[in-house]
This record gives C-alpha cells, structure tokens and sequence, in this order.
C-alpha cells in the first residue's frame, strides 16, 4: 500500500524506523525488538539506507524480509550520494519486484569521513533529481525529508523550503522530518510549508532519549535544539542508563501528546532499533491516538 493512502486512511500513523544492523548479536536484538513493536501495529516501518550506500544489501534484505516475510507495509529509504542512472534503474525494478512500494529519496549523509557533501561523480545533486527520475515512473509512493529547524547545509530557511517545494513538484508524496525536540519549530515550519504551497502530509519524526551523549551528537549533526530545561534535567545523569531513560520518555510523551493535539498526520519514530521506550511511549498516548484501523495490542 502506499503510505499517502494510508495516512489518508490510517490518521494519525504510527510508524517506526529501523537501520541494517551490523553483526549478530544487533541482528538477534533488532529481531526481539521488532516483534515487540509488531505487537503496536505499525502503520508502515521503514528502513534506513546507509552513508553512500554502504548498506545497501543488508538495507535491502532487511526490507524485503519486512515486507515480505512480516507483511509489513515498508518503505526503503534510498540514497542518490554518488549515484549513477543505470544502477539507480536497476534498484528500482529490484525493489519493485519485492513489493516496496514506497521510497524515502534523499541525498544522504556525506561518505565517512567527510563533513561536507561533495558529489565526485554521481549523476544526481539533490535529492530531488532523484524524486524526478522515480516519480517519472509513477510505481513508488514517495516520502522526502524535511528540516522544522532547517538543513544544516542551507543558507536560511526560505531557501531550504523553497528546495522542499521542489521536492514536492518533482513528486514526493508526503515528508517526514528530521527529528526535533521543541514542537514550535514544527508547527512553524508547516505554517511556512504550507504558505509556500507545500500540501502534502509533514509528519513528525521523534527520538526517544535514551542516551544522553548519543542524543547530543545526533542533535548537533543534525541542527536539533535540545531545550535548556532538558539538558538541565539530564546532564546530571548522563551515566544512569534508567534516570535517562525516564526523563527522556517522559519528554518524549509530553511532545507526542502536544503533537496529537494539534492533529499531525502521524508520528514517525527513530527507533534506533530499540522498542522498550516506543512501546512506553505508544502505550501511554494510546487514548489520543483514535484510528480507524483496529490495534492489536
Ligand atoms: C526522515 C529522514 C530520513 C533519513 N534517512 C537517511 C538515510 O537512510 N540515509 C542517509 O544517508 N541519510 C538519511 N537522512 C539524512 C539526509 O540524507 C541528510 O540530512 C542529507 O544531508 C540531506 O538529504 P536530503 O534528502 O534532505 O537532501 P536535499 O533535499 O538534496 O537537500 C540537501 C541540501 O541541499 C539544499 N538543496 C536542495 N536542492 C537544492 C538545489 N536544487 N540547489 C541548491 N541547493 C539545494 C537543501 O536546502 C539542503 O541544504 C535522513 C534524513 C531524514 C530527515
């Protein structure tokens, strides 16, 4: 199914992002947590694809066994960073062929060890050169990404939107946006969307906090304010796992319930392949969620 009909129909989605793990014990983990988060019904899951397509086979094993073995709705999240036309087509009937239906198209983190996007040889710039290729062909559903506190790389937020707007002509069906911590700034960000004329869904994309140096790292990297009042609250125990863990869920409910009450088309969490924090999340927010599809819980 594609996921625009199913945020039509499914409002709002729960949606959960998963990454290729790396060796066995993070294969064994993920395979616990994903059945733990299956129990939460997932509106659509998706898969991430990793710096320059360094995890392209494990991206697209782990998709098709999603897909195919789970019969869950997913979505392969798919990078054009140094990419060339001929093998870009032949992922694309790959993936066809094993039921995704849905692409999240980026331009992707640059290569390890480079801080800054430099395209040596591929034959697309930005992520919408991408989105234009794959909406010509009109078999994907398309998502694309959106930044509430803008692109690190862009020069200000007019410019960074007017880019999302060309994702959105070239084709992207919906967005799901870097993760943020003050709601503020999404609620500012669709305001901005949609005065520029960006109609499609925005759905947010939250990060549980369980780890307070990891979190600030992913926070920087991606140009994430943090509140004061949060760093505050967990600066003191950044080395205990459980405080953290507390704190962190409680914001993260209190952001999710602000979110529904301003009537999101969904929430779409970074999992960061763990569940404990997204099922005490979801389990919490169950009474604002009202979806028309049954949950089996
Ligand atoms: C929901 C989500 C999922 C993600 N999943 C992955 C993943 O799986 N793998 C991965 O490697 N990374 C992933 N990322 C990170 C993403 O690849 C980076 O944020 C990357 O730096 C930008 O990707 P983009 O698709 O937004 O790029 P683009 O839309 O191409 O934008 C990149 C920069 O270029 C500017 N720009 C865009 N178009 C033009 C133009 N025509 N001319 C000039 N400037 C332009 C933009 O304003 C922005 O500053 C994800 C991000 C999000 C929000």
């Amino acid at each position: 199914m594609k996921i625009v009909e199913l945020l039509k129909n499914d409002h709002p989605s729960f949606s959960f992002e998963f990454f290729p793990p790396k060796n066995y014990s993070s294969i064994l983990e993920l395979g616990i947590n994903v059945g733990q988060l299956l129990k939460l019904s997932p509106s659509f899951i998706s898969v991430t694809y990793g710096a320059g397509g360094s995890t392209q086979e494990a991206t697209f094993e782990l998709i098709d066994y999603l897909q195919n073995k789970l019969g869950l709705c997913s979505m392969a999240h798919y990078t054009c960073v140094n990419a060339h036309r001929e093998k870009v087509l032949k992922d694309l009937d790959y993936l066809y062929e094993r039921n995704i239906e849905n692409l999240m198209l980026l331009r992707g983190d640059p290569p390890k060890g480079q801080d800054t996007f430099v395209n040596e040889n591929g034959d697309f710039h930005h992520a919408s050169d991408l989105i234009e290729l794959v909406s010509t062909q009109s078999r994907f559903g398309i998502g694309a990404a959106g930044y509430p506190e803008c692109h690190p790389e862009s020069e200000n937020q007019e410019t960074d939107l007017q880019f999302l707007k060309l994702k959105v002509d070239k084709g992207a069906d919906f967005i799901i946006t870097q993760m943020f911590f003050v709601n503020q700034y999404y609620f500012d960000f669709v305001d901005r969307a949609r005065k520029a004329g960006i109609d499609k869904p925005i759905v947010p994309g939250i990060i549980p906090i369980t780890n307070y140096r990891q979190i600030k790292r992913f926070a920087q990297m991606g140009g994430s304010e943090i509140p004061e009042a949060l760093i505050k609250a967990l600066e003191p125990y950044q080395d205990d796992a459980e405080k953290t863990y507390n704190i962190g869920v409680d914001f993260a409910i209190q952001q999710c319930r602000e979110l529904l009450d301003h009537g999101v088309p969904g929430l779409h969490f970074y999992t960061l392949n763990k569940s404990r924090a997204t099922i005490e999340i979801f389990e919490t927010i169950k009474g604002h969620i009202s979806r028309k599809n049954n949950l089996v819980l």
